[in-house]
């Protein structure tokens, strides 16, 4: 960590019920969040319970979707815009996780993220870009290259990097309990800042804040938070717990 805002997505994947959710709401307005906090917390739920959640939360805790149409309103069955996210009072979107990159049936490629990514920024969403790494990948030795190729296509299309929060969220750590040690997830994070400071900016690279996903939980938390280009997490199983406070408050 360091001086950057420290940030704590947590992402309900596809969970919840109207009664779990307005329980997880209670546990999430129960973390003492000053207005000025030291940390940025943003729940992730499902796109219909978006607008109840947002009447839940209290103000300081903002609200991401999981994805958002690539195109504007239309003919496009099945979809939500982002002008639709905007008019419910959604603050960012989660775009590139790695479950609509890597699941079968969604197999989003990097254009498309990219796109996506382009046209939430246009609008004024903030995006949580991941990127991340198959095991094959990381045993082929290609972890770096990877991440690269999946932020060099947003950055064909993206200029301003204002409201972007990058996950690093190697795959294979990602809801198997197999968690990047803080060594490993420090050493890509580091690079990922020094090739925004070659590709975009040292501004950019200073500012951004990249955090770390994959099988966080309340004990091992605070040794990832310690490590200096490691601004924060995104938080899957663990966000539906009461451990997800101790994630919270591991910046302090
Ligand atoms: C995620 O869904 O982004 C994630 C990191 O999941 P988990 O914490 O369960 O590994």
């Amino acid at each position: 960590a360091s001086n950057r805002h420290f940030f704590v997505g947590g992402n309900w994947k596809c969970n919840g019920s109207k009664k779990s959710i307005r329980e997880l709401a209670d546990l999430v307005n129960g973390i003492q969040l000053e207005p000025n906090s030291g940390t940025q917390v943003v729940c992730a739920p499902p796109f219909p319970y978006l607008d109840f959640v947002r009447s839940l939360l209290k103000k300081e805790v903002g609200v991401a979707a999981q994805n958002c149409w690539i195109h504007g309103n239309g003919a496009y069955t099945g979809e939500v815009s982002v002008d639709m996210l905007l008019d419910l009072g959604v603050e960012w979107v989660i775009l590139g996780h790695s479950e609509r990159r890597h699941i079968p049936e969604l197999h989003e490629s990097d254009e498309t993220i990219a796109q996506k990514t382009k046209r939430a920024l246009d609008s004024g969403l903030g995006v949580i870009l991941c990127i991340g790494e198959l095991l094959q990948e990381r045993e082929e030795g290609k972890t770096l290259d990877v991440c690269k190729r999946q932020l060099g296509a947003v950055a064909k299309v993206v200029k301003d990097w204002e409201k972007v929060v990058v996950a690093y969220e190697p795959v294979w750590a990602i809801g198997t309990g197999k968690v990047a040690t803080p060594e490993q997830a420090q050493e890509v994070h580091a690079v990922v800042r020094k090739w925004f400071s070659e590709t975009v900016s040292p501004q950019v690279a200073d500012k951004i804040r990249i955090i770390y996903g994959g099988s966080v939980n309340g004990q091992n938390c605070n040794l990832l938070a310690g490590q200096k280009d490691i601004d924060g997490f995104l938080v899957g199983g663990a966000s539906l717990k009461p451990e997800f406070a101790n994630i919270v408050s591991s910046h302090s």
